[in-house]
Order: structure tokens, then C-alpha cells, then sequence
């Protein structure tokens, strides 16, 4: 669709919210590679949020939801139609409890971090390994984040989606299929929030594993720099940074893009790194894996947008 059609109908009074056009993608995504999003909207609540989509149905304009940014790859091109950011939705409130456990309702915005120190202050065990990873709770629901034998699965009650026409809808997660960093949460619908369940525990339990957690990723991972975390799932019983490392790929480059020396699973952008290099690096390490150990890596992050024209 023209930029002037999308700018008629983004410019009026449709929602409550931000909207900008062209927004380069760069700007809100961890990589920080990315070409512009034609329109990039931050609805303000969830009657706005219905009526973006209500549109965009109409006029047959695809929109990508966004949490964090944190697992995605955008595409030198950036992306066609209109993202949607949901990080204006960040509640996190006590639905109910008994002397064991605890309900909380959580909006998908909600940084995960601020979960999990919502967690470590009221002494509520659950999301302990959790610790340190970026995002949202959105995301991390949609891909089922974890680290150290914790998945965000393990401690979701139900869900609230709103599908591509702006019906909301309640799924239990038994009503969802959960994999291995995947759901059956898709892109074409919007995950608003959820309803979690945590244990009651000692404060200093729970912060003293969070530390631990904190620590461990610290020493493992290269977190003070741009990356999308594991670039590739761990194949089944093996590490994928370990087949990276042992195929010679630590430390290869391809223009800004660098295979970690600390974690051969994480790809940095080194400076301004495009898209297109990240790509060709990953299909660089993926042929050397399979070569050296006949196994075909599988991409964990998301690659999303159009190729650039
Ligand atoms: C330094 C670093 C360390 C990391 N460590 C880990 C780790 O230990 N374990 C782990 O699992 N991950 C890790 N990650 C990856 C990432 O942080 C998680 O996968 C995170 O949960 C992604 O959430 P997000 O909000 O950033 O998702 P985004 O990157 O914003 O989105 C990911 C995908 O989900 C979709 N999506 C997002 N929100 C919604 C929503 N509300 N409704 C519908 N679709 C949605 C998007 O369209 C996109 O396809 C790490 C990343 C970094 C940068």
C-alpha cells in the first residue's frame, strides 16, 4: 500500500497512542539492525488496539506484533504494513492467593525483568530462571523463553489473545501446544496478557537463585553486547554454541556481524551491521555444522521484513 494511503488513515483520530512512519527498526530491536517499519504504532489501550486491527482487516494491511525486540532479525527492507509495539501494556497485579500459591495477572509488555523482580521482592518462586533474559512477557510466552530448566509454560495458567479482527478470546495452556523456545501462539494475533501461577517461598530463596542464575549467564553469555541471544536451538541433547564452536566458526565475521568468542551461539552486530550479512553468516555456520557433524542447526530467532529493493 502507498505511504500516502497509510498516512490518511494512521493520521487521524482512529486511537489513542503513538504512531510514526518509516520508523527504522534498528531503534527496537536488541540487534539494533533492522530497515524502517512503513507505519510503527504504540496503542495506549487495549479499545485502541482493537481498532487498529479492526482497519487494518478492512483494508487487507498486514501488522506484526512487537514485544521487545530481543528474538527477532529484521530484514534489510524492514517491514510492510504496520507494526504494532505493546509495551504501553505493563500491569502486573495479585489476582488471588492462598498460603501456598499466588495468582498474578500480567500485561504481554511487561519487561520480563520486572517480573521476575516483582518475584524476587514478594518471595514468589517460579520464574527464578528467568533471571537476565530481555524482552517482554508477551514474547516470552509466544516463544516460550527459558533458561536453567525453567520455561515460561511451566507457570501459565491461561491467556487472553485477540485475533486479527479484534475478538478477544481466553486460552488455558493446556489449549496451547508448547515446544521446545516455540508455541502455537501465532504473529497473525496478539497476545494481551496472561494469568500466571507462583509459589510462596523465603525472599532470600528466591533472590539467592536468582543471583546464582544472574551469575551464570554473566559468565556465559556476552550480555553487555548487541545480540538476538541463541541465534539456533539446541539440537536435542546437544548445545548448538558447543557444534558451532567445535565446526571452527568462533570468532568468523561476515561485514559487522561476528560469531561471539564467549558463546559461538550468539551473533554480535559489531557496529552497523546489516541483515543480509547475518543471514549469509548463518548459513555459513550452518553448512560447516552439518559438514563437520551432519546435523542441520534450526533457527531459533525470528527473521522477519522483506529483502531490501
Ligand atoms: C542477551 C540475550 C539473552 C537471551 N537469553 C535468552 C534465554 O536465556 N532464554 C530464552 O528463551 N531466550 C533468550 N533470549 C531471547 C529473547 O530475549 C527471548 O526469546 C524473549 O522472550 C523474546 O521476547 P521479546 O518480547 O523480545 O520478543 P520479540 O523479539 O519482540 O518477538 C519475538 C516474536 O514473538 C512475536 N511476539 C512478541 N510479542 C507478541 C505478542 N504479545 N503477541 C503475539 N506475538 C508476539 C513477534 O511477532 C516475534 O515473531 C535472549 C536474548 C538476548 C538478547
Amino acid at each position: 500500500m502507498k505511504s500516502e494511503k497509510l498516512k490518511d488513515i494512521f493520521s487521524g483520530d482512529l486511537f489513542k497512542g503513538e504512531t510514526r512512519f518509516m520508523e527504522p527498526m534498528m531503534n527496537h530491536t536488541s540487534l539494533r539492525i533492522g530497515g524502517p517499519a512503513d507505519v510503527f504504532v504504540i496503542p495506549r489501550d487495549f479499545p485502541s488496539l482493537k481498532n487498529i486491527l479492526v482497519i487494518l482487516k478492512k483494508r487487507g494491511i498486514p501488522f506484526l506484533p512487537l514485544g521487545g525486540g530481543t528474538n527477532v532479525l529484521v530484514r534489510d527492507g524492514g517491514i510492510e504494513g504496520v507494526v504494532i509495539s505493546l509495551k504501553s501494556f505493563r500491569k502486573i497485579e495479585i489476582l488471588s492467593e492462598d498460603k501456598v500459591n499466588v495468582k498474578v495477572y500480567v500485561e504481554a509488555g511487561t519487561p520480563v525483568q520486572r517480573l521476575v523482580n516483582f518475584s524476587r521482592e514478594k518471595g514468589y518462586s517460579g520464574i527464578e530462571g528467568l533471571a537476565g533474559i530481555p524482552g517482554f512477557v508477551g514474547g516470552a510466552i509466544c516463544g516460550n523463553a527459558g533458561a536453567f530448566g525453567y520455561e515460561m509454560k511451566d507457570v501459565l495458567i491461561s491467556v487472553s489473545i485477540m485475533d486479527a479482527e479484534g475478538r478477544v478470546e481466553r486460552l488455558r495452556e493446556k489449549d496451547i501446544d508448547f515446544g521446545y523456545r516455540k508455541s502455537s501462539i501465532s504473529s497473525t494475533e496478539l497476545l494481551l496478557s496472561a494469568e500466571i501461577i507462583l509459589e510462596k517461598d523465603k525472599e532470600e530463596y528466591v533472590s539467592a537463585r536468582i543471583e546464582d542464575f544472574l551469575k551464570r549467564k554473566w559468565e556465559s553469555q556476552p550480555i553487555s553486547e548487541s545480540s538476538a541471544g541463541c541465534v539456533f536451538k539446541n539440537p536435542h541433547g546437544l548445545s548448538a554454541g558447543m557444534l558451532i564452536d567445535e565446526a571452527g566458526c568462533k570468532g568468523m565475521r561476515i561485514g559487522d556481524v561476528e560469531v561471539s568468542s564467549i558463546h559461538a551461539s550468539f551473533f554480535i552486530n559489531k557496529g552497523r551491521a546489516r541483515a543480509s550479512d547475518f543471514i549469509r553468516l548463518m548459513e555459513e555456520v550452518t553448512q560447516r555444522v552439518k559438514k563437520r557433524f551432519g546435523i542441520l542447526l534450526e533457527p531459533e530467532i525470528r527473521i522477519v521484513g522483506r529483502n531490501e529493493v
